[in-house]
């Protein structure tokens, strides 16, 4: 046995890390974790959960509305700000105990405080110092605001969830998913939102026909876009804080939200003492096994940059365990990876953009479809649905899906088994719909968009 006191040091108890300590312990590995703020890091405490719990809040919203239609009458309930962020609380701190368990659970040593490494053996938390064979950097990002006059009184994704008042008027400046999921957030919440971006077009990166029809129905849903604006100043006045923007009007506003985005997570983190290279965006360098360029320390998640996702810091916690202590030859698949913006409607999307489809295979056929959800027939809700799919015409593969609609998220799920399987639209055209639902329309879209 090493004469070490860990197999392995994990920097950050986020979805990474965790997963690699769980099963790097597993594999029988001497494992320690150092976290500084939160068990279960990012995605527990201020990401996915508390923005799906609050999700669900901002949906009841339009739904009272729309169940008028159906038949139910009475006075509609008023939201309680208080009531959801302290539910909320109370949630994220169950969550964070059964993360503490799964760790001693399985008899990794849980230490409480900020981690430096020392050297590419030793990390320091507080005034103690620890050896370990091997140390893992899953430290992850933080949110960013850049430097302008007043930018101090903006707040971030890591604030926002604990407001102690209500913001009756928001303004979200950004256009990646997480702006668009908080303005969505606040605008089913009753607040008067206002979403500003300096681009052209929120959400780059997604399909340039689902950027389109979600700003369209992002828009009637009730949130203020404001593209190809940014901000000059922000200055407290006497009706609220006075938001200066590049077109030189003014805003006024309770809080200004920044989500433009994530940095990794490294400060004080002692990187000055090893030799542990960055990528140009700052993120840390790593091999296709998660090695840096210093010999025994390893990095993942969202430090290292690519899909800031949790499943995808969740698979290469598990190859990372896998190949260092279980002997097994394991790398994550990066190709065909689902994700959601769980904004009013869903956007979800597999594969590849109609743009990149066309750089990647050229020949390519594509289906559409928009209509109105069956539900809003009689809720009268003004909103309508967008499905996309991406075929190669040589080889008959899917390659791409997109969705505008609602649970686009749960239903691309299964559409991504299928593109992983590399389904055919064939196979598509040859499965059986559920009827009545939206998703019957991904294996009923017979007619291909006409070529220009
Ligand atoms: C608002 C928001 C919404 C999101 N929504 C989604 C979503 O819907 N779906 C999805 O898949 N992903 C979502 N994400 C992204 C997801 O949260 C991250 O991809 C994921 O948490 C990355 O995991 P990680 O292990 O790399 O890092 P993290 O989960 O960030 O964990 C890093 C941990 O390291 C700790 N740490 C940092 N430095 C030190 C140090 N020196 N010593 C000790 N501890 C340290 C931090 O306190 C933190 O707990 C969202 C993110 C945000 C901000």
């Amino acid at each position: 046995m090493s004469s070490m006191d860990f197999d392995l040091f994990v920097i950050g108890a986020g979805s990474g890390g965790v997963r690699a300590a769980r099963m790097a312990a597993g594999f029988g590995a001497r494992v320690a974790v150092a976290e500084d703020r939160y068990m279960g890091g990012t995605c527990v405490n201020v990401g996915c959960v508390p923005k799906k719990l609050y999700v669900y809040a901002a949906e009841y919203g339009k739904g009272f509305s729309d169940a008028r239609g159906f038949g139910w009458e009475g006075e509609q309930p008023s939201f309680h700000w208080s009531t959801l962020r302290d539910n909320k609380k109370t949630e994220i701190s169950r969550l964070n105990a059964i993360y503490r368990k799964l760790l001693s659970g399985v008899d990794a040593t849980l230490i409480d405080g900020r981690a430096r490494i020392v050297d590419a053996h030793t990390v320091a938390v507080g005034d103690r110092q620890y050896t370990s064979e091997r140390i893992l950097i899953a430290t992850g990002g933080w949110p960013y605001i850049p430097d302008f006059p007043g930018s101090e009184y903006a707040v971030t994704s890591n604030e926002v969830f604990d407001l102690e008042e209500f913001p009756r008027r928001l303004v979200v400046v950004g256009g990646g998913y997480i702006a668009v999921e908080f303005a969505g957030i606040f605008n089913g919440l009753g607040s008067q939102v206002t979403q500003l971006y300096r681009g052209p077009l929120f959400l780059r990166g997604f399909d340039a026909d689902i950027r389109a029809h979600a700003a369209r129905e992002i828009a009637k849903s009730g949130v203020k876009l404001r593209f190809e604006t940014n901000v000059t100043a922000i200055r407290p006045g006497a009706g609220g804080l006075q938001v200066e923007l590049t077109d030189g009007s003014t805003l006024e506003a309770d809080t200004v939200l920044y989500a433009t985005g994530r940095k990794p997570h490294l400060a004080g983190l002692g990187l000055e003492n090893v030799n542990v290279e960055l990528n140009p965006d700052g993120t840390i360098a790593v091999d296709e096994h998660f090695s840096t360029s210093e010999a025994g320390i390893f990095a993942l998640g969202d430090v290292t940059g690519g899909m800031e996702l949790t499943p995808v810091a969740l698979a290469e916690g598990m190859a990372f365990a896998r190949r260092q202590f279980g002997q097994q030859d394991a790398s994550p698949e990066y190709e065909f990876i689902p994700t959601a913006v769980f904004c009013q409607p869903n956007i979800s999307t597999v594969g590849f953009t109609e743009e990149e489809a066309r750089e990647r295979y050229g020949d390519i056929v594509l289906y559409k479809s928009a209509f109105k959800p069956m539900k809003h027939t009689l809720s009268g809700r003004d909103e309508r649905s967008f499905m996309k799919m991406i075929v190669v015409r040589e080889t008959d593969q899917v390659v791409g899906v997109h969705m505008v609609g609602p649970d686009a998220g749960e239903i691309m799920q299964g559409i991504a088994i299928a593109l992983k399987a590399g389904a055919t639209k064939a196979v598509f055209d040859n499965t059986i719909g559920i009827h009545p639902t939206a998703a019957e329309e991904f294996v009923t879209m017979r007619e291909p968009v006409p070529e220009d």
